[in-house]
């Protein structure tokens, strides 16, 4: 079973799906996810189910109601912050719990709604096949240049590598 976040590095970028999944520069990323820990706990200070773990591997920011909430910084990983909220979706209806989600963007102060399909659902299983075999490969996905890059906790160790061949 992938975590969310591997489901989201697998929407922004499969080789930082592979490097963060082999535990290679962990420890910048690793700054990155805490960041995102301590914005929720500041959005959620009296949500008593304000981190829900399933199955010990598969954990929820909080639960309210009919929805699944997450809470991000910018809407700038849009695409990508829809696609785990989806296999959030897809893995509580697996389990007989039918939600839908809200995932509130802090710097635009927008909150935008999703709900499951049977194509999203589709589409997380095609996924879910494509993230164990990317993990199953003994290297990396070659780099391809894309705008998140710069921003990227690897982008030192993908660009100096380019730079020796
Ligand atoms: S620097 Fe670019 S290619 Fe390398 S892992 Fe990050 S997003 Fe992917």
């Amino acid at each position: 079973m992938a975590s969310g976040v591997q489901i989201h590095y697998y929407k922004v970028c499969k080789r930082k799906l592979w490097l963060f999944s082999k535990g290679i520069g962990m420890e910048e990323e690793h700054e990155r996810v805490i960041e995102g820990k301590i914005l929720h706990e500041r959005a959620y200070p009296r949500l008593d189910e304000r981190e829900i773990l399933i199955d010990d591997t598969f954990k929820l920011d909080a639960l309210e109601d009919e929805y699944v909430r997450e809470i991000k910084i910018s809407s700038k990983m849009a695409e990508a912050d829809r696609f785990q909220m989806l296999y959030y979706l897809y893995e509580l209806k697996k389990r007989g719990i039918h939600k839908k989600g809200l995932i509130s963007y802090t710097k635009e102060r927008k909150t935008e709604e999703v709900v499951l399909t049977e194509e999203d659902e589709q589409k997380i299983e095609k996924a879910l096949k494509d993230v164990y075999q990317i993990l199953q490969c003994p290297s990396p996905p070659p780099l391809k240049k894309l705008s998140y890059c710069p921003k990227c906790a690897y982008y030192e160790f993908c660009y100096a590598l380019e730079g020796d061949e």
